[in-house]
């Protein structure tokens, strides 16, 4: 399928198709036992999100519980520094518990608490999620169990807290390699035995459907804010609008807005510590088409076809793979896939702290880090960063291994 093929203007009604296909990417691979979970979760979400009550209500606790709308935010600073572009923030590390989570976090929690279910289940790797939907469950009532890696529960101890001290159950897996695949696979089983009393609730836009379409929607809130804030601070659009891609929440959310829109757009993909196999998390450019976790997507593969070990500085973004839209809008050419290292979030991140006074979570700091390169190169016009979250989580191991003095020691003069 090519660019010219997908009519924007319908998009968001069409893409999913009614069995959860972007083009070839998506659909539902799940075992026969799960699918009338699966079934009942699309239903009620089909039938929900155009309940006004339910509209209302979700309008309701992203305003009084989230802090919404966040802000645009024009680096004024930071542009002068790279001498080229004007870069601006959305300013997502202002929501309630700190990230864009929080977004579809609620969004799945009021479905739970509008089916009916006493319970919510997820897996976690690094942990946001899971505190994301701890926070969710304590706002309304629901018992949570997060499913989460021996070895992560070890390295994530405050968010591991967090969650408990939120009144969620976290439940240690000790399978294989400890870490999120293991994770999600004991979340599905214990989804099986109970999907009478609750609902799976996904980290990001990925899944079996509903799922990416689901997140996705929840997601929306954040480019819809953008572009209505963006054309009033400005009087135009943006020229590029970029977001950093782990399973591509964060960036559906504010790409979906603006692809009926003469804006360029780019995802960010994290190459951790370079290209070859097993150093970096950057699905779409060197994946290859593939299942994993019930979806079809660009997949990391070892030598064997199953999910490559993955790297990034960033724990939010080492996933093998992308969310299905993402695969689409890539081969259709709607959206343009870039890279960024370690280091160069790492640069961005102690830039945008020193010059604005922002502690960029390490994620959105690869985000950051594409804008700065290319505003650099681009003389003139806009660049809309989705700044994803905060970085209070990353500060103490980004301090302990870097220096507080990395900039200095780097010869970056400001
Ligand atoms: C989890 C996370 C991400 C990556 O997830 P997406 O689904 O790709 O958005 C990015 N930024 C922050 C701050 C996160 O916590």
């Amino acid at each position: 399928m090519k660019i010219k093929d997908v009519d924007f203007e319908t998009y968001n009604k069409n893409y999913p198709s009614s069995d959860g296909y972007f083009g070839k990417f998506g659909g539902a691979y799940i075992p026969d036992e799960l699918k009338p979970a699966f079934e009942e979760i699309t239903l009620a979400y089909q039938t929900i999100c155009h309940s006004s009550q339910f509209i209302s209500e979700l309008r309701r606790i992203r305003k009084e519980f989230q802090g919404r709308p966040t802000p645009v935010y024009h680096c004024e600073r930071l542009s002068k520094y790279c001498g080229g572009a004007q870069i601006y923030l959305k300013r997502e590390d202002l929501n309630h518990s700190g990230a864009h989570k929080i977004n579809h976090c609620m969004g799945e929690g009021l479905l739970a608490k509008f089916m009916g279910k006493k319970k919510i289940i997820a897996e976690t790797g690094a942990g946001q999620h899971g505190v994301a939907l701890a926070t969710a469950a304590a706002y309304f009532g629901l018992e949570c169990d997060i499913y989460m890696g021996a070895v992560d529960i070890k390295k994530q101890a405050p968010n591991v807290s967090r969650m408990k001290l939120l009144g969620a159950r976290v439940i240690e897996v000790t399978d294989g390699q400890q870490t999120l695949k293991e994770a999600v696979d004991a979340a599905f089983k214990a989804y099986l035995n109970e999907y009478k009393d609750c609902i799976y609730c996904i980290g990001s836009v990925v899944g079996p459907h509903p799922f990416p379409l689901m997140v996705r929607d929840f997601q929306s809130i954040v480019g819809i804010e953008a572009r209505d804030q963006f054309m009033e601070m400005t009087g135009l659009l943006p020229d590029v609008v970029c977001a950093c891609v782990g399973g591509g929440s964060n960036s559906m959310g504010m790409f979906s807005a603006f692809l009926n829109d003469p804006v360029e757009i780019v995802g960010v993909e994290p190459l951790g510590r370079g290209k070859n196999r097993g150093d970096h998390a950057a699905s779409i450019t060197y994946g290859s088409e593939g299942i994993m976790h019930g979806f079809n997507s660009y997949m990391l593969k070892n030598e064997i076809g199953e999910p490559d070990e993955v790297y990034s500085v960033a724990s939010g973004l080492d996933y093998p793979s992308v969310g299905p839209e993402h695969a689409f809008l890539h081969d259709i050419g709607r959206v343009k896939y870039e890279t960024v290292t370690d280091d160069e979030a790492l640069e961005a991140f102690y830039l945008l702290s020193r010059l604005e006074g922002i502690i960029p979570a390490i994620e959105s700091s690869h985000a950051v880090a594409y804008a700065m390169k290319l505003a650099k190169t681009k003389k003139t016009g806009t660049i809309l960063v989705n700044l994803s979250g905060r970085g209070d989580k990353d500060m103490d191991y980004v301090i302990e291994k870097y220096g507080i003095d990395w900039l200095e020691k780097k010869g970056i003069k400001l």
